[in-house]
């Protein structure tokens, strides 16, 4: 089969940390020659700018506006199946009739209906992972009733093969409190259910970062490592001088944090993220502003939401020090060389960002995979610390600005600089030619090269 006749259809699900690492593997997809589609709601195809891939809408049976439109999370993950499997069904006939045959969807774990979708298709079916490999394990355990979590009162840590020992705050939330997000647990089960069913199952992480799993779970699940999906440029000018996601359901406030970045010294500003999905309290803003306020360094903040609960006294001292956004493009920011350190919720795409771009991190995270994220750059990977919070779940001042002198300043800052730079340039190699990223795309590219299922 020639190459543009193995054409991939990559379904993701309509979120920004979704979107970001399975438009990127598009398109890898695509720079191997294949054809690729993205394939994502109504509401969110006109944000996407990537001209090596085609893009298409499906429903989800909210058009305007998605999840914001249905009345709960089930509603909404319900609709999107029934629709959702009807309106992909329908592309792969288009693409049949228009003489582009599909023969393999990777989907984003979040909607793993879409595996149905090509077995009755009778094309390939690949599932793609968008958190870390040790995460997935965790739900790989419980459904095969391999593991029984601890409750929340325990103070006994979970010792499980390839990974450190984990207490209870180091837990993905949905285990940790599986009644406080029962709809994403269930997806999520179901998905690690019928693991096995898949053709493939890709995971955006790489070996070196995972080697203790990786080593365990050998032979044992069918995960492969392709990660991380940061765009090449910033990992390695050698591969396509792939400069963006290419999507953006914000836009930048302005292009003036860059100027800003352009007048302060090398490695001094600490850029401060907590992703697309959270809602921070009024009171941690609070004690972020005077946690940054207190570190006396430059700052960039991204504040989505929240600018109205900065308090005014805070943002009558900041001056030139500081600088609040609601959107930036947050790789070029990391990838500026005024940025020295990364302020993060640990969502696996920023932490895949800070790691693959050597930014040291101070994670202060809120829900979902971020606890265990940040256990591994503080205790595995080396590149950061995790800010500890007080008795009723805040990190203070005080807290946040004892971890940016940690990670900035002495000895220890000293050391994780190094790890941070060891790891950048492992993230380099896995997806360089020839890293094992880059080869177990390769092998994928190869098999549906010789043909439909
Ligand atoms: N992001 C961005 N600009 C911002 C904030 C976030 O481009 O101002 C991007 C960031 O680079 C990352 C994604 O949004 O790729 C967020 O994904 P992540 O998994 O880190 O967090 P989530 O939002 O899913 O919790």
């Amino acid at each position: 089969m020639d190459k543009q006749k193995s054409h991939v259809i990559v379904l993701t699900y309509p979120a920004q940390g979704h979107i970001n690492p399975l438009l990127q593997f598009a398109k890898r997809l695509a720079s191997k020659g294949l054809k690729a589609t993205l394939a994502t709601t109504y509401y969110t195809v006109n944000s996407i700018d990537a001209p090596t891939v085609g893009v298409e809408p499906i429903s989800d049976g909210f058009d305007e506006g998605g999840f914001k439109q249905a009345s709960s999370l089930d509603v909404y993950l319900e609709a999107f199946k029934t629709v959702g499997s009807r309106t992909l069904t329908e592309l792969v006939f288009k693409f049949k009739a228009s003489g582009s045959p599909v023969n393999c969807i990777v989907y984003d774990s979040m909607l793993p209906w879409a595996l149905d979708v090509a077995r009755d298709l009778g094309i390939y079916a690949a599932a793609f992972m968008t958190t870390s490999a040790s995460v997935c394990s965790m739900y790989w355990r419980i459904d095969l009733g391999l593991l029984s979590l601890p409750s929340k009162q325990q103070t006994a840590t979970v010792s499980l093969p390839g990974l450190p020992p984990l207490g209870c705050c180091d837990l993905p939330s949905f285990l940790a409190e599986p009644t406080s997000q029962t709809a994403y647990l269930e997806v999520i089960m179901e998905k690690f259910h019928s693991l096995n069913e898949d053709d493939w199952v890709f995971c955006n992480s790489f070996e070196d970062l995972e080697i203790e799993l990786v080593k365990a779970m050998r032979g044992k699940w069918p995960l492969v490592m392709v990660g991380p999906m940061v765009p090449s440029a910033y990992l390695d000018q050698q591969i396509d001088g792939d400069r963006a996601y290419g999507a953006s359901l914000w836009k930048p406030t302005s292009s003036q944090c860059f100027t800003w970045l352009d007048t302060k010294p090398p490695r001094s500003v600490i850029y401060v993220s907590f992703g697309t999905m959270g809602n921070i309290s009024a009171e941690q803003v609070e004690e972020i502003a005077w946690g940054l306020k207190a570190s006396n360094r430059p700052f960039l903040w991204v504040l989505k939401e929240s600018e109205k609960k900065l308090p005014t006294e805070f943002l009558n001292s900041v001056g030139e020090t500081g600088m609040v956004v609601s959107w930036c493009n947050q790789l070029e920011v990391l990838a500026h060389q005024a940025t020295g350190c990364f302020v993060t919720h640990c969502g696996w795409n920023s932490t895949l960002e800070g790691l693959g771009l050597g930014v040291p991190m101070v994670c202060v995270t809120e829900r979902s995979d971020q606890p265990m994220n940040a256990k591994f750059v503080e205790d595995v990977w080396k590149v950061g610390v995790r800010a500890k919070k007080d008795e009723v779940g805040i990190v203070t001042r005080e807290e946040l600005e004892k971890c940016i002198r940690g990670v900035m300043e002495g000895e220890n800052g000293e050391e994780i600089k190094r790890n941070a730079n060891k790891w950048r340039e492992l993230a380099r190699s896995a997806v360089s030619v020839g890293g094992t990223s880059d080869m177990n795309i390769n092998e994928f590219v190869v098999k549906l090269l010789e043909g439909n299922k």
